[in-house]
């Protein structure tokens, strides 16, 4: 077994992590306080290469493989979590289904610029009444001449209402199949497509500088060329994207679960409380040796599942497992590092806080962690529901 990094994965990590230091830790506070989605910072993590990272060259990306592009996530994560959804969600949900399921056509169309960063693409499957139960999607598309006509709407998606959104993949149903379940399929809507409206939602927990947006869609009139892939394959084509996005959450997990040992660790070393820092107390150096020791095991499950898509082996069970096992060990180590921190870490001048708050989504986006445990399950041969 070899658990080293390569020399360009090092590299990689080493760039990631500077610049999250040197360009986002200063403002993420004060976007998270506005609830700004920041165009600068945008900007800056397109020129460092960070969207595209596993998109072949041909198409304008940076042709490395999965466990690069988790390990950028990771380092991003490790700061901050707004910004590790925005790259996030643009790798595996914008760029994922054009990239794995777009006929030619549609990736020279779209690829480029999603790959430059000079545009985004939302990931359109959540409904207000489609949920974990995303087959049930009611939003509905149908053939008239050679145009797809799409009503419904969609709910809580990212990067999809920004001023450099490109456009969003949408599940829509199409018809009906023989045994009677709807027949599913993705089709692309370009932002600006008359009947087509994305709403930016305010007002949440965490992730408050990232953009999330309503869908609506009104007698929306696309190309029938805008169909991604065959008709009817659009459920899948969702749960596959959903298998490599769950190592995206993984990777924002690990790198929060880090960034709060890292703060637990400066914090502990330089806080005295009875004439000693608080490092030196057992039961808080215990807690950070249990917040390192979960770390690493999350290290080695996510990086084994991206191996195992890297080296082309299935890797759904394990995506399942390492999402749910990393977004449950930040979940502790937020908690733990709050705990450290003491009153101050419930204050907003401690990036703590903001950990604490975004840690949460990690337990709910792209299948929650009750989902995980059935996909894992029905893996492992326990038959449930
Ligand atoms: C900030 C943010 C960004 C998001 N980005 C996107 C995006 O880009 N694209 C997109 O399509 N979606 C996106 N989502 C949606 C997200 O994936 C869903 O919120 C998630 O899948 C859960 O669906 P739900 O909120 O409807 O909860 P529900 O499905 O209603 O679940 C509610 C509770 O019931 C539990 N539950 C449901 N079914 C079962 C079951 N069978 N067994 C046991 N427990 C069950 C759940 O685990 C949960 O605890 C985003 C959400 C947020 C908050």
């Amino acid at each position: 077994m070899d658990f080293s990094l390569s020399t360009e994965q090092e590299i990689l990590r080493e760039s990631v992590r500077s610049f999250a230091e040197k360009e986002i830790k200063p403002v993420a506070a004060e976007l998270d306080e506005k609830e700004a989605f920041s165009y600068d910072t945008m900007r800056k993590m397109a020129e460092l290469g960070l969207f595209g990272i596993f998109v072949s060259e041909q198409y304008g990306g940076q042709a490395m493989d999965y466990i690069s592009y988790i390990i950028a996530v990771e380092e991003i994560a490790r700061i901050d979590g707004s910004h590790a959804a925005t790259v996030a969600a643009e790798n595996s949900l914008g760029i994922g289904p054009l990239y794995y399921f777009g006929n030619e056509d549609q990736k020279k169309k779209y690829l480029p610029k999603l790959c430059s960063g000079e545009t985004l693409w939302g990931f359109g499957l959540t409904e207000a009444n489609a949920g974990s139960d995303a087959a049930n999607s009611k939003t509905n598309a149908v053939l008239d001449g050679n145009e797809w006509v799409i009503n419904g709407s969609k709910i809580f998606i990212t990067n999809a209402a920004t001023d450099i959104t490109a456009g969003v993949t949408v599940l829509c149903r199409t018809g009906t199949r023989e045994d009677g379940r709807p027949e599913l399929s993705c089709i692309l809507v370009e932002s600006g497509t008359p009947g087509f409206t994305a709403r930016e939602m305010h007002g949440k927990m965490m992730w408050r500088a990232s953009n999330t947006s309503e869908l609506y869609f009104e007698d929306c009139r696309v190309p029938e060329e805008n169909l991604l892939g065959p008709r009817g394959s659009g459920f899948h084509q969702m749960m596959q994207t959903l298998d490599g996005g769950r190592l995206s959450i993984g990777a924002m997990g690990l790198g929060g679960a880090q960034g709060c040992l890292d703060m637990a660790l400066r914090y502990c070393n330089e806080r005295e409380q009875f004439g000693r820092p608080i490092a030196t107390f057992q039961t808080n150096a215990f807690k950070m040796a249990d917040m390192a020791m979960e770390i690493e095991c999350a290290r080695l499950l996510l990086y084994k599942a991206c191996w195992l898509r890297d080296n082309d082996r299935p890797f759904s069970k394990e995506a399942a497992m390492a999402k749910l096992y990393c977004s449950e060990v930040m979940y502790r180590c937020a908690n733990h590092s709050v705990q450290l921190h003491g009153g101050y870490g419930l204050m907003k001048e401690y990036d703590v806080e903001r950990f604490y708050r975004d840690q949460k989504l990690l337990e709910i986006g792209e299948g929650t962690s009750e989902v995980q445990r059935i996909v894992i399950s029905r893996y492992i041969g326990a038959r449930c529901l």
